[in-house]
């Protein structure tokens, strides 16, 4: 039996694995839930899971929920960050679902990796902002890492896991990695200037949490996940190539010097990739529909458009500089919560990542107050700059 601790319970992925996990009750129970203030949604899953243990990071959420559970279910209620890290490290909890959005979820991410547990990665921003100190974490406390995200569970499943296949991993030529081209395709940048919040939100294949549908509809979410193949797969940029595959049935693939291509496919379902997280090195029934490939039909492809979609080309640069994708997911996080409040056009999302870039002092962070003060002054470069902007 895993216990599991679900950071981000109330998301679209944390909703997503409480799902698999509730199609197994005899191999996964829901631990401990965490999420930020939606106090409904946490009440409901903590009566639906019965959860050892819910935490809120806000005060008042945390403390509505306590009444409302009160003599309905033993769940016991606590609020803040440091209940997060104490469960990430705690020997009630074996596995760890990292799938708190953005910067916010690095240090109980962190935190598991040091306690050695096995750490199924979402969150995708804490190992782009924090990759070497982060994959020491993993190999000094012995974590087991599996990626969650589609792309880099997809590498995993077609690169060599068993011990006799491992000089294969010198023998990848290629990591293609494959990118939807989200909900602007096909676009130039000029048409993109009066595009909404909900335009941009509303993702052709999967459905997710508006932080990454946003991050799709600009590439930046490519750039962040060129740097998490980087950090997961010890490569260099070099040698991983994005690909455009609207369809996101190919969820990414592997090209070996002998000339075979390997590639992971199925339906856009994170469940998937998920239940693989949760079961690897098995593999468990994750309420997903079958792929039909006659009903699919086709399967296209095509190479990115940096110029419409400049965010991608600054992942490309930033990668190259110490500390500069720290610093680009920072800037990018500001810049996406002005634009769904709509203080900023969305082509002011690849400026105020590229003003941060070049205004702020950058150099690799080498621990953790390192990378919280580089994420700073990035959030305060950014912050500033989209203050500057008015849309009228
Ligand atoms: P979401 O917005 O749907 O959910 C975010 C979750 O984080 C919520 O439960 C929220 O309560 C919680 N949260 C936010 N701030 C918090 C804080 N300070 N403390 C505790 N909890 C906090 O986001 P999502 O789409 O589920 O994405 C989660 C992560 O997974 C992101 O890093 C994203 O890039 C990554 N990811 C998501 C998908 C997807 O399909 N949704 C795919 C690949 C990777
Ligand atoms: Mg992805």
């Amino acid at each position: 039996m895993q216990r599991v601790m679900v950071l981000g319970a109330t998301g679209s992925i944390g909703l997503s694995t409480l799902d698999v996990i509730g199609r197994h009750p005899d191999k996964y129970r829901a631990q401990v839930l965490a999420a930020n203030r939606s106090v409904d949604q946490m009440e409901a899953l903590c009566l639906e899971h019965e959860p050892a243990h819910a935490v809120m990071f806000s005060d008042d959420a945390a403390a509505e929920l306590e009444i409302r559970l009160k003599g309905r279910v033993e769940t016991l209620v606590h609020a803040g960050d440091q209940p997060m890290v104490d469960f990430a490290q705690s020997d009630e909890v074996d596995t760890v679902m990292a799938a708190i959005v953005g910067f916010a979820g690095l240090s109980a991410a962190l935190a598991a990796a040091q306690a050695g547990k096995r750490l199924l990665l979402a969150n995708k921003e804490a190992l782009v902002s924090a990759g070497g100190l982060f994959m020491n974490a993993v190999r000094e406390g012995g974590a087991l890492l599996l990626p969650v995200d589609s792309e880099h569970n997809a590498m995993f499943q077609c690169l060599p896991s068993d011990e006799r296949a491992i000089p294969q991993m010198a023998r990848v030529e290629k990591i293609l990695l494959t990118a939807s081209g989200g909900p602007f395709r096909g676009r130039s940048r000029e048409s993109l200037h009066y595009v909404t919040p909900d335009e941009a939100c509303a993702h052709p294949n999967w459905s997710m949490g508006r932080k990454i549908s946003v991050d799709s509809a600009s590439l930046v979410n490519k750039g962040l996940e060129l740097a998490e193949a980087c950090w997961l797969f010890d490569r260099e940029p070099s040698q991983i190539e994005v690909v455009v595959h609207p369809q996101s049935i190919i969820h990414s693939l592997i090209r070996y010097v002998d000339g075979s291509v390997l590639a992971q496919l199925g339906q856009p379902d994170m469940r998937t990739p998920i239940a693989y997280s949760l079961s690897w090195p098995d593999r468990v029934e994750a309420g997903v529909e079958a792929l039909d490939l006659v009903r699919t039909g086709r399967l296209d492809f095509e190479s990115p458009n940096l110029d419409a979609f400049p965010c991608l080309r600054l992942a490309y640069e930033a990668i190259n500089i110490p500390g500069g994708m720290c610093a680009f997911s920072a800037a990018n996080e500001i810049a996406v919560d002005a634009f769904l409040s709509q203080k900023i056009r969305f082509t002011d999302i690849d400026r105020t990542i590229e003003a941060t870039l070049e205004s702020i002092s950058l150099s690799e962070p080498t621990t953790l107050l390192e990378v919280q003060a580089l994420d700073r002054s990035a959030r305060d470069a950014a912050t500033a700059f989209t203050s500057d902007i008015s849309i009228g």
